[in-house]
Order: structure tokens, then C-alpha cells, then sequence
């Protein structure tokens, strides 16, 4: 999607702080941290919501949660992470292309 933040970072026409990227996803650091440790994992190819995807995207969604622990252990995070996913503006998404919050370390909030 040509006039979409997150497909652009993809692209490399929007600057990021990336720590990973393979075949199907590419990972970077939230730019307005709310922990320690905040990456955002997003699917290469644009899909906009949570509530958009279907049976068709199932092992790009298993993709993506499966590449989670390896994530946190190389951030450190070794007593454990956070995964948040927001989805459209009842659930608080921002950006409309889909992603993965992961959230650790010591200045992690609790749910009040
Ligand atoms: P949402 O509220 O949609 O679930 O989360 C969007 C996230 O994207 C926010 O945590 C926000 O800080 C982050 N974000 C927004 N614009 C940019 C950007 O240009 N670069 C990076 N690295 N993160 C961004
Ligand atoms: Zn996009």
C-alpha cells in the first residue's frame, strides 16, 4: 500500500531501527518506547487489521507469533515478554497495517 507508514518502513523509505527481517516479517523498534524492550512485528505485505485476515493467512500469523521468544531471548527478556495486538479504533490501533506490540523489562506497566 503506497501511502501506508508501516509498508513504507518495509520498503526502506521510512528509516527504522530494524532487528530483524526475514522472508515474511521485518521487526523494528517502536519509536516511542513504553517499555525497556519495544519492537513491533509486521507481515511484509500489507494487511491492514487483525480482523481482516483469514484461514489464508494462517502461517504467516503462526510465522509471526512463533518468531516472539526468539525475539524476547535476544532482547534479553529472559523472564519473559508482553504481546499486545491492537485492532482498529475500538482497540486502540494507530497505525493501519498490522503489528505485533512486544514489550519487556523492568519498566513494564500492569494492566489497571
Ligand atoms: P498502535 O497504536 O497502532 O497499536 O501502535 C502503533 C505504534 O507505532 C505506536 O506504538 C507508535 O509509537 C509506533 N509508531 C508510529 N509511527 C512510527 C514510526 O514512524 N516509526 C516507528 N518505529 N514506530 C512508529
Ligand atoms: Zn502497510
Amino acid at each position: 500500500m503506497s501511502n501506508c507508514l508501516f509498508c513504507k518502513i518495509v520498503s526502506g523509505e521510512i528509516p527504522s531501527d530494524k532487528v530483524f527481517e526475514d522472508e515474511w516479517i521485518y521487526v523494528f523498534k517502536d519509536i516511542a518506547p513504553k517499555a525497556d524492550v519495544h519492537l513491533l512485528i509486521i507481515p511484509k505485505q500489507h494487511i491492514a487489521r487483525l480482523d481482516q485476515t483469514t484461514e489464508a493467512d494462517a502461517a504467516l500469523l503462526s510465522h509471526m507469533l512463533l518468531a516472539l521468544p526468539a525475539l524476547a531471548k535476544q532482547q534479553g527478556l529472559e523472564t519473559g515478554f508482553r504481546t499486545i495486538i491492537n485492532t482498529g479504533p475500538g482497540g486502540g490501533q494507530e497505525v493501519d497495517h498490522l503489528h505485533i506490540h512486544l514489550l519487556g523489562g523492568k519498566k513494564l506497566p500492569g494492566f489497571n
